[in-house]
């Protein structure tokens, strides 16, 4: 099938052209003609399928015949971010080259003033983030009474934000006879109830299966052992990723904002060309930065999951995963920033022994392990070996063996150490690992351990045994805590 069957204006199919597309994709190929004869969608689709164009060439061919009145758009595109949402403009603007549709983009972070002008003049389509369009609205700057399209993209998103209540309310003033397209990336029970009462006899459209990744992005696990809030470490072993791939350009996910700020200033300081994005950061800011990543004036872009949600970067070589995310669905979501319309990518995620649950929940979703990745500077932790149940005498010899160098760039030992200097910011207690975090464990030998700690009230020790002691017991909850780490990672894969 080509473009030119799917009963697309010759004005589109050359646009359609001139952007380089060759034959429809498959949500393309199979949305096009039915939003054409008018019916509502329900397209589960991930990103990087073509979803966009899916809905916008249609639209343009509808459009194209009638005019929009002062504050009263014809058409409505609600997306969760202001990102996207700029996306799908940018896609308006490509397709609709050869149109001559007016368009205003509603977005927080940029000037309401001008915004209202725009609007004032009358707009074909209006692509809006929910909170803003809401704003305008209750100012009486929008009349949405004409709306005969309306288009919710990534829903699934807008509820994992909150925005459901918000896009309720925005369906209410909108008129009952309209077309609407709904677009998901997956079709929870939820996301289902909620389409239903959005849509009038959808045709119900799905590219793949709920969820699933895509087959070109190759992915990978690096397990890091050391302690959640352990940023050096983490830090580290994603230098080590990244220089173990050939990365054209990447983007890192971190959960928290917090994170995106440090994981940047350090890769800056390191020699990376990275920039920073995340929700904090002020609109024109974010657009520079994505302008910049886009253009390849800057490698790495390290950002939060909102900033990055439905970003377009063509031909995107890596996504890395600082953290594993806490919803399972934003795994697929991210890894799906690469592998994009055919192109290979490659997804690289660390994760640590306290994310055992997010990774057994990706792990169900995606219905796939994933391949660990064993770097020589970085070894995952079930390379790990037990050392002999020698007790003391090998933890003596041990403790001497095992203590880091200092200056020493590459660690191979489980519990990492950051040798590098540090990137000026110190969490917890910094580059200093205390040595009963670095001494060997021995794992079968808690019989004795056990025995060792029942005599030990009953016999009057002097103070320095006692510290002795001390520092025994305290070893011992480690080596379970080792031991049901492993056994817990092996589940979780499985
Ligand atoms: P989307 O899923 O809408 O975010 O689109 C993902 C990427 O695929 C974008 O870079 C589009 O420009 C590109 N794309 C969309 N449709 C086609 C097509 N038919 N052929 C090639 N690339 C496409």
């Amino acid at each position: 099938m080509n473009f030119a069957d799917l009963g697309l204006s010759d004005e589109l199919l050359s646009a359609v052209s001139d952007a380089g597309y060759e034959t429809p994709t498959p949500i393309q190929a199979q949305a096009i003609p039915q939003v054409l004869m008018g019916r509502d969608i329900m397209g589960c689709a991930q990103t990087g399928t073509g979803k966009t164009a899916s809905f916008t060439l249609p639209m343009i061919d509808i459009l194209a015949s009638g005019r929009a009145r002062a504050r009263m758009p014809r058409s409505l595109i609600l997306a969760p971010t202001r990102e996207l949402a700029a996306q799908v403009a940018q896609n308006f603007e490509t397709y609709g080259k050869n149109s001559k549709l007016s368009m205003a983009l509603l977005i927080g972070g940029t000037s309401m003033g001008d915004q209202m002008k725009i609007i004032d003049r009358g707009v074909d389509v209006l692509i809006a983030t929910p909170g803003r369009l809401l704003d305008l609205f209750e100012r009486g700057s929008l009349i949405l009474r004409d709306v005969k399209i309306l288009v919710i993209d990534e829903a699934d998103r807008m509820m994992d934000m909150g925005f459901i209540p918000d896009v309720e309310k925005i369906v209410s003033l909108l008129p009952q006879i309209r077309q609407t397209l709904f677009f998901s990336a997956t079709m929870a029970t939820e996301i289902k109830k909620l389409a239903d009462k959005f849509l009038m006899n959808p045709k119900e459209i799905s590219v793949s299966k709920p969820a699933t990744t895509a087959e070109t992005v190759r992915q990978g696990l690096m397990m890091v052992d050391c302690k959640p809030h352990d940023g050096k470490t983490k830090r580290t072993a994603l230098r080590a990723l990244i220089d173990s791939e050939d990365v054209k350009n990447a983007i890192v996910f971190c959960n928290r904002k917090r994170d995106v700020g440090i994981v940047y200033r350090s890769l800056n300081k390191h020699g990376y060309n990275a920039g920073q994005m995340h929700g904090d950061m002020v609109q024109s800011a974010r657009m520079e930065t994505l302008d910049k990543f886009k253009n390849g004036e800057i490698t790495i872009l390290v950002c939060s999951d909102v900033a990055a949600r439905g970003l377009d970067v063509p031909a995107l070589s890596h996504v890395f995963n600082y953290d594993l995310p806490s919803h399972a669905d934003d795994y697929v979501h991210r890894i799906g920033r690469t592998g994009r319309a055919g192109k290979d990518g490659t997804a690289l995620s660390l994760t640590t022994p306290s994310e055992k649950k997010q990774l057994a929940a990706i792990v169900k979703l995606i219905g796939n392990k994933i391949p660990p990745v064993k770097l020589d500077a970085v070894q995952p932790v079930e390379e790990k070996k037990a050392p002999a149940p020698k007790r003391e005498k090998e933890r003596e010899n041990t403790r001497t063996r095992e203590r880091p160098q200092r200056g020493a760039r590459k660690t191979t030992d489980a519990v990492m150490v950051q040798e590098e200097p540090a990137d000026g910011v110190i969490i917890g207690m910094g580059a200093h690992t205390p040595a009963f975090l670095l001494r060997p464990v021995v794992l079968d030998c808690s019989a004795s351990a056990q025995s060792e700690e029942k005599s030990a009230p009953r016999k009057k020790a002097p103070a320095k045994k006692t510290t002795r002691r001390a520092s025994t017991a305290k070893a011992k909850p480690r080596a379970k805590k080792k031991t049901e780490t492993t056994t817990e990672e092996k589940t979780a894969q499985e």
